[in-house]
């Protein structure tokens, strides 16, 4: 093969990969999958080698700088599997790359500054007078003549030194350079070996050797206890010694002292083991045939559909197992690694040092090491968020995705905006792996899916143990509001008391509270949900609960108070806010938005005795702190958990007799076609937390809409009464499955020039649409300004009927695209376009 040319994927927003000569020097070294250094503009920049083109037609071709990795870091299934990524979510393939890269391996490059002049004393007195900020800067060269310019910024005591190193380095005096350097490295400590002679000298000391001080021999034997190597620092620590001694033992060569790697996370720390469980016949079913697919390996894809507490974590554990056994390797995706201790707990105590955890708690360096003890071979399970489906594993052979609905699987923030789930098919179909979907609700996608035959469906339709579903009561309550109004106005009349006021409405109804107070009695536990999630306000009646919707969409309209209207995000539809309730005529309009916070007062108030624990983001920021809240609540140090949708997932705790919802309307009303959808998960999922043992379980659900079908499916745990009415309804409005989404968003300081953008784009558009793909809007954004950024959206609706494999919709985007980019408008950079393929959050 020719390895004279190679083309190199870079981490730049471009659908490009760039073309670099290989050097002599270098031809051994350059592999597809290695990451190399190459100049690009005047930066240098570290890319993955992807393929060797036999010739170009550049001009000037400038060659590779170094190679970075001695093996390399891609192998050349990952490199299918990221360029598959970047055509599908039309991204460019070192983006991907750079996701899939170990965090911490790509290299950073730092601005350093050098000294050459040689006379530099001279320059120093020259340079006193009249230029201070030169007078520090070679002060501080002269000192130590590789600086950095942060560093050099500190010794000036001033920013802005640019200029001034500009001048010294156009005098000659110094010269600016770029040093890489990756950012984690592999951490090493030093260690204490007990050498032969060593060993000798404590059994049968040699007359003619100098004798051992005390403290030598504390550490030798120390040593010859322990038979294995020790840090030097609990040497010390250990033998209350010294360093030197230690360093004089070394020097007799009575000891050595050598260098290991250590792994930096939690690996050391053996979770208990686990206990052995027997399949129920459901669970033996399902596991039966997984196992049977992956022996006839071929790539399939299973959805595992198991009620809350139905023992599918037990099914994964198990098929992991069978896989390691025939030499495989699995990756076990899980929605948020640290709101999930209690999964990742069993798998340790499953697989102990076989299972390496990457999520996004851990600092750089571990997960540095975690991704290089899978690249090693060193563990064959990687446990993690989204991130973790480019795990190094070589050899998969089963990809496990727990509570596959969840939206965190996908990327939204940053390019390459990917769904781990989907990405976990195809890595699973490249390497003729298994894959298992995972969850109590799945998503409207995958259960078509399922029901079309694209993937095959499992079932565990019942709780293990016996444990039963809890009994779920729905507490409408406008009914509630309206009968306080009433027994206030009653009341009023009675003590003809006309100034008294109706303070603010409760947020606890009477029926869920006496069902608190009962738990408290028994001492049982309960968890509260309270998901304020909505930025938005939403108008509402007071009497009625009626919650205005578009006219168009099928969506709630937003409160915008700036303008004081309602708006739909979908269609741009304005109206203004009704001053009297179209349903009951109600004349009491108002806005709605209550959280945690809010509501742990409330309820510290009603139930005084109560001990309380509120989790949401900001009181589990800090490192840790949801593992310890979550261990306080389990050990039963608390009453009652409340918090947002944090509590709702994963959450195992036999003691939870009580799941109530403060109000299941947040998620229902936002603005976009999956609400209903996550409502019912939602819910689904918290009032899986209540019952999981002998004890059996209550859930009380508060809302304004009694009669939404989200509510009325969850309270009869149907789901595939639910499926079929969401079903009907995205296919009445052509959503998902039945289209294919594509939101495109506009976003720049200029709001008038961000809406010429999306119109030029949406023209560009307009013309190759109608039979295969819709163009809708453009329109505000839900949330139209963000950090000073107007936003606009441009909602690509692709029928899978005319276009199944989105290929038409592809080209008419990709040209699209690049016609805007080439145009003037396009090369204004106030503006920013962002594509998101199968967007999970329309806002
Ligand atoms: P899911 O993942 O469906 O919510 P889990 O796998 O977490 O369910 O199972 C719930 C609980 O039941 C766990 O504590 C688990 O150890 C236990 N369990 C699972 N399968 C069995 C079984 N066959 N027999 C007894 N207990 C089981
Ligand atoms: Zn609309």
């Amino acid at each position: 093969m020719n390895r004279k040319l190679a083309n190199i994927a870079l981490p730049l927003p471009l659908d490009r990969t760039f073309t670099y000569l290989v050097p002599p020097a270098l031809e051994s070294a350059v592999e597809a999958g290695r990451r190399v250094l190459v100049p690009f503009g005047r930066k240098k920049l570290s890319g993955i080698v992807v393929s060797f083109p036999e010739s170009s037609s550049l001009p000037s071709i400038k060659p590779i700088i170094d190679v970075l990795d001695a093996r390399p870091t891609f192998s050349s299934e990952m490199l299918k599997l990221t360029q598959w990524i970047s055509e599908y979510y039309i991204a460019s393939w070192g983006d991907v790359l750079k996701a899939a890269s170990p965090q911490g391996a790509t290299a950073r490059s730092t601005p350093m500054v050098r000294l050459v002049a040689v006379n530099v004393h001279e320059l120093i007195v020259q340079t006193k007078r009249t230029a201070r900020i030169q007078y520090a800067v070679l002060s501080a060269l002269a000192e130590q003549p590789l600086l950095s310019v942060s560093q050099l910024q500190k010794r000036a005591k001033s920013k802005t030194i640019l200029p001034a190193l500009q001048e010294l380095a156009s005098r000659g005096w110094i010269r600016i350079e770029e040093q890489t350097r990756p950012a984690a490295k592999p951490k090493k400590e030093n260690i204490a070996v007990l050498s032969e002679t060593g060993r000798l000298i404590l059994t049968e000391p040699d007359p003619g050797t100098p004798k051992l001080t005390p403290k030598q021999r504390r550490i030798l034997e120390e040593l010859q206890k322990h038979d294995e190597p020790i840090s030097l620092p609990s040497l010390v620590r250990m033998t209350r010694g010294s360093l030197s001694t230690v360093k004089t033992l070394a020097k007799r060569e009575l000891l050595k002292i050598e260098q290991r790697e250590i792994v930096r996370g939690e690996y050391d720390n053996p979770a208990e083991p686990a206990p052995s469980i027997t399949l129920n016949p459901h669970q033996a079913h399902a596991l039966q045939s997984i196992i049977g697919a992956m022996s006839a390996g071929a790539h399939r894809t299973f959805l595992l559909h198991g009620i809350t507490g139905s023992g599918k974590t037990q099914v994964y554990i198990d098929a992991i197992r069978e896989a390691l056994k025939n030499g495989k390797t699995a990756i076990v995706l899980v929605p948020e690694i640290s709101l999930t201790p209690q999964t990742v707990r069993r798998f340790k105590s499953h697989f102990g040092a076989d299972v390496a955890v990457m999520h996004s708690q851990m600092s750089v360096g571990e997960r540095y090491d975690a991704w290089r003890l899978a690249h090693n071979g060193r563990i064959r399970i990687v446990i993690g968020p989204r991130s973790a489906i480019f795990a190094p594993l070589e050899n998969i052979g089963l990809i496990v995705v727990d509570e596959e609905h969840e939206a965190s699987y996908k990327q939204y923030d940053s390019a390459p905006r990917y769904h781990a789930r989907d990405v976990a098919v195809v890595r699973a179909s490249i390497n003729k792996a298994v894959v298992v979907l995972g969850s109590a609700t799945p998503s409207t996608e995958s259960y078509q899916n399922a029901l079309t035959g694209k993937y095959e469906l499992l079932s565990l339709p019942e709780r293990v143990d016996d444990a039963k579903l809890p009994d779920i009561a729905i507490v409408d309550m406008g009914t509630e509001r309206k009968r306080r109004i009433e027994e206030f106005k009653k009341e009023r009349k009675e003590k003809g008391d006309w100034t008294a006021k109706l303070g603010p409405a409760p947020s606890v109804s009477s029926l869920l509270k006496s069902h608190i107070d009962q738990r408290l009695d028994k001492g049982e536990g309960i968890i509260l949900l309270q998901n304020r999630r909505g930025f938005s306000h939403v108008v509402e009646c007071f009497e009625c609960g009626h919650v205005e919707r578009c006219d168009n969409c099928d969506v709630s309209l937003t409160y915008h108070q700036t303008k004081r209207h309602l708006r739909c995000h979908y269609c741009g539809l304005v109206k203004p806010p009704p001053s009297v309730c179209p349903k009951c005529h109600g004349t009491e309009i108002r806005h709605h938005a209550f959280g945690t916070q809010q509501i742990h007062e409330e309820l510290q108030a009603l139930f005084p005795s109560a001990r309380i624990l509120r989790m949401d983001l900001d009181s589990t920021s800090r490192k840790g702190a949801h593992d310890k809240l979550l261990t306080q609540f389990g050990r039963g140090e608390a009453d009652i958990l409340l918090g947002t949708q944090m509590v709702a997932k994963g959450l195992d705790f036999p003691r939870v007799t009580l799941v109530g919802v403060i109000s299941a309307d947040t998620q229902m009303l936002l603005p976009d076609f999956r609400s209903s959808e996550r409502t019912f998960q939602l819910l689904t999922q918290v009032a899986g937390r209540a019952g999981r043992s002998k004890l059996s379980g209550e859930v009380v659900i508060q809302t304004l809409q009694p009669s939404h079908y989200s509510l009325r499916y969850a309270s009869t745990h149907d789901f595939a009464g639910f499926f079929a009415e969401e079903l009907a309804y995205r296919k009445e409005l052509d959503y998902p499955p039945f289209s294919r989404l594509v939101l495109m968003e506009f976003k720049g300081e200029n709001e008038e020039l961000v809406a010429r953008h999306a119109a030029y784009v949406a023209g560009l558009l307009q013309p190759r649409s109608g039979k295969h793909f819709l163009v809708l809007g453009p329109a505000d954004a839900a949330i139209p300004r963000i950090k000073n950024l107007y936003r606009k959206h441009l909602v690509v609706k692709d029928l899978k009927s005319t276009d199944p494999s989105g290929s038409y919709l592809r080209s008419a985007l990709l040209s699209a695209r690049d016609a805007y980019l080439a145009s003037p408008l396009g090369k204004n950079r106030g503006v920013q376009m962002i594509i998101d393929v199968d967007p999970q959050g329309m806002m």
